[in-house]
């Protein structure tokens, strides 16, 4: 109803938001930056979260985060107030297991990740190497294929803090035979911030791994639209979901390919300069309707 209008939730007539409220059956909410940041709950946020499904809408929490399991986020999401279940969680360490078990992947993934990734391919059977530090030796240059595992048949990329340039080399190297196949979580290029230290995101390494592999990595989180094709098995209409994220080109980008409803929040990545842009721009992605922070669509409906 407000198709890429920018349009401030705020300045809408009470039967603009009862009408916004009943056009959408499926909520898909993405987490940092919308819901929480690091381990704070945003305020009004759970509150919003656990009015929708009060109203009956099918909700589900879309992370491209992929250091923590379905498991892990249901906990952390229910801790924070949130109602939650791990079926309710697409996070990007599920949907890589997810991936490689619907292409009935048998091989050995080599992982640039952390547990996350790790648990998820254990819990679909799919064996994995590469978790945790592999750090520079003085004559690293000398590697050989000896310590390469002939059984891997996939690199998967995802946020990794101990990543090493031996890490990028055995993915390169595993990358050169190119039967391997090359999957990624995300390309987000930094964390939300939380203070002025910038925290670089999983993009920053899958552009590493993607230069020197000289190869490009099926991407699964958003904007992919992966996930609705994950949702198809639960006969959802994308015209009557709506999409929540706090950064155009994730998020929002996400929402538009995938024919959803965007509202997009200023309490993470696109601050209110970008949006300023966006309205004189009009460059997309932009969002449908917007709100300073998800919390504030409660006030818009016990008035
Ligand atoms: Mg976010």
């Amino acid at each position: 109803m407000f198709k890429s209008a920018i349009f401030n939730l705020q300045e809408a007539s009470r039967d603009q938001v009862q009408e916004f409220l009943n056009s959408f059956d499926t909520v898909l909410s993405d987490c940092d930056g919308v819901l929480w940041i690091n381990n704070n709950a945003i305020p009004g946020s759970a509150e919003a979260m656990n009015y929708f499904r009060k109203l009956g809408k099918k909700i589900f929490y879309v992370t491209n985060n992929s250091t923590k399991t379905r498991s892990e986020f249901a906990i952390k999401a229910q801790q924070l107030g949130f109602i939650a279940e791990p079926e309710e969680i697409l996070s990007t360490a599920y949907l890589v297991a997810h991936y490689l078990k619907g292409i009935g992947f048998r091989k050995k993934v080599y992982l640039i990740g952390s547990s996350g990734i790790a648990d998820e391919l254990k819990a679909v059977g799919i064996r994995h190497i590469g978790i945790g530090p592999d750090n520079v030796k003085p004559d690293f240059k000398s590697m050989t294929t000896a310590e390469l595992d002939p059984e891997v048949g996939a690199v998967v990329v995802g946020f990794d803090e101990h990543v090493s340039y031996p890490k990028f080399m055995k993915a390169a190297s595993y990358l050169a035979n190119e039967e391997c196949l090359f999957v990624a979580t995300n390309t987000d290029e930094r964390f939300p911030k939380s203070s002025s230290i910038i925290i670089p995101g999983t993009g920053t390494l899958v552009r590493a791994v993607e230069t020197c592999s000289e190869r490009k990595a099926l991407v699964l989180g958003k904007p992919n639209d992966y996930v609705r094709k994950f949702l198809e098995s639960f006969g959802f209409d994308p015209t009557r979901t709506l999409m929540i994220g706090d950064r155009c080109n994730t998020d929002i980008e996400f929402g538009i390919r995938c024919g959803f409803q965007t509202l997009l929040v200023k309490t993470g990545v696109t601050s209110e300069k970008d949006l300023e842009r966006m309205r004189i721009e009009r460059r997309p992605p932009v969002p449908d309707v917007i709100l300073p922070k998800l919390g504030d669509i409660l006030n818009l409906t016990s008035s």
